[in-house]
């Protein structure tokens, strides 16, 4: 009968509800955990100029590793922390390691090549109230300059409220900031709104890269959007390069910075002082 059916639906929905609302909640409760004991920590993927033949800057990526349930992926965590507001400690934790790198690590990462480190900013960091003061003090603590650093943001971010988007990462950039455009290609993406931003460099979404060089749309969207960045007089850093064949046809359409696992994979920061830049 129908209403059985219809009862039977509630009760079947209700219930997988439930559970993924227990475990939302369970998981901002571990997280929140995780903040406070610092338990996450930052691993750095370096990028590397194949025309300068070396490293040259490295991406923080956040890593928490539960005791019993083992490595969570940031894509499982970060959603949350962003529903709930705990990305805005999250992020200071991870700025807070990224500055702490730099000044403990500076002159071994500049042996390798490596001359600043970028970090991810989510939609809700970016707009809010204490984001930009709390920035500053927080590089003035540890003495890291701006130009140590770059934030990455993504195109639905500054979709969200244009105008401001625009007037504080103009407020970092002054600063001496590098921004960077994140995943690149799957938003919004249009010349007009590149334009717009101030950004120093587009980082090419990984979704574009993964399949070249056998899929022929994905190497003409790739080398459209170097073409463009390169009008614009933008950097350009491919993300998720595996293949050499993927690196030399970025190279050929004018790409030099790749970041990716041919390279180097994201790791702890003392792995990261035995590089090597041997990829010929
Ligand atoms: P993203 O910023 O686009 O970071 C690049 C992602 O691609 C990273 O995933 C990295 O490990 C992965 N990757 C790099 N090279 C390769 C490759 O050659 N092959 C493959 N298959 N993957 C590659 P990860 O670390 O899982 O991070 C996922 C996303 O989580 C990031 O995407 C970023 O949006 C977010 N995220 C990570 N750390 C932070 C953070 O500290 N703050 C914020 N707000 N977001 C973060
Ligand atoms: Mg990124
Ligand atoms: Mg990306
Ligand atoms: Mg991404």
């Amino acid at each position: 009968k129908a209403k059985d059916f219809g009862r039977n639906q509630v009760v079947y929905f209700s219930d997988t509800l439930d559970k993924e609302i227990k475990a939302k909640v369970h998981l901002e409760h571990k997280l929140r955990q995780a903040i406070s004991d610092e338990a996450l920590t930052v691993y750095l993927q370096p990028q590397f100029d194949a025309q300068k033949n070396r490293f040259i800057w490295a991406e923080a990526l956040v890593r928490w590793i539960d005791k019993d349930e083992g490595f969570i992926p940031p894509d499982k965590f970060i959603g949350v922390a962003e529903e709930t507001g705990l990305i805005h400690d999250l992020g200071l934790l991870v700025l807070r390691q990224v500055c702490r790198y730099l000044q403990q690590h500076g002159k071994a990462l500049r042996l390798v090549g490596i001359d600043g480190i970028a970090v991810n900013l989510s939609s809700r960091q970016l707009f809010a109230k204490n984001f930009y003061s709390s920035v500053m003090e927080m590089l003035a603590s540890y003495a890291i300059s701006p130009q140590q650093i770059e934030f990455e943001v993504t195109e639905s971010l500054l979709m969200e409220n244009t105008e401001q988007a625009i007037r504080l990462m103009q407020l970092f950039k002054d600063q001496g900031f590098r921004l960077a455009m994140d995943d690149f290609g799957t938003g919004y993406s249009s010349l007009a709104y590149l334009k717009q931003f101030p950004v120093d460099c587009v980082k090419i979404d990984r979704n574009f890269i993964k399949d070249i060089p056998q899929d022929e749309q994905d190497k003409e969207i790739s080398s459209a959007i170097i073409a463009m960045a390169q009008k614009l007089g933008l950097d350009i850093v491919a993300e998720g390069v595996e293949t050499i064949e993927q690196s030399e046809f970025l190279q050929a359409q004018g790409c030099r910075v790749m970041q990716g696992y041919y390279y180097a994979k994201p790791m702890p920061i003392e792995q990261t002082f035995n590089l090597t830049a041997d990829f010929s």
